[in-house]
């Protein structure tokens, strides 16, 4: 399945190329989606998988509150209410990183925070702050620089 692109331009400037979301490619067999897939399913169809108990139909219900479809796209709401496009698939997440890490215009490297921020305004996953400060720890061109 192809990986549909394409490059979104946000208002401070930053431009990075991301799977758009529409697409389904990171949908299919994601052990993540797979927990994703029963929330999205309960906020649009208002359904639940074949089997599901009901405690497991609870929890599903439960957890939906955190999150939002719009456009067939799930969205978790943070704190302050934003919706963050919930990204599964791992690929997506490290071009993600790389991109808001990286994106400074003058090839500017932002720091821990900063690119946890960048990221956790936009795109919500498990451990996303975690994974951001890995990211960053990890980052050859950091390394050099400190
Ligand atoms: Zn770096």
């Amino acid at each position: 399945m192809a990986i549909r692109e394409g490059r979104r331009r946000y208002g401070d400037g930053d431009v990075y190329n991301v799977c758009m979301g529409s697409c389904t490619c990171a949908y299919v067999d994601m052990g993540d989606w797979k927990e994703y897939e029963s929330v999205y399913m309960y906020i649009v169809e208002r359904k639940y998988a074949d089997g599901c108990s009901k405690v497991e139909k609870r929890r599903i219900r439960e957890k939906a509150q955190a999150f939002v479809v719009n456009d067939a796209i799930l969205y978790h709401k943070n704190q302050d209410n934003v919706l963050c496009r919930v990204v599964v698939d791992d690929a997506e997440k490290t071009r993600i990183l790389s991109s808001l890490h990286a994106g400074a215009i003058g090839g500017a490297h932002y720091g821990q925070n900063g690119t946890i921020k960048k990221v956790s305004d936009r795109f919500w996953w498990r451990n996303v702050a975690n994974d951001a400060r890995n990211f960053v720890r990890a980052c050859t061109v950091c390394q050099k620089c400190n």
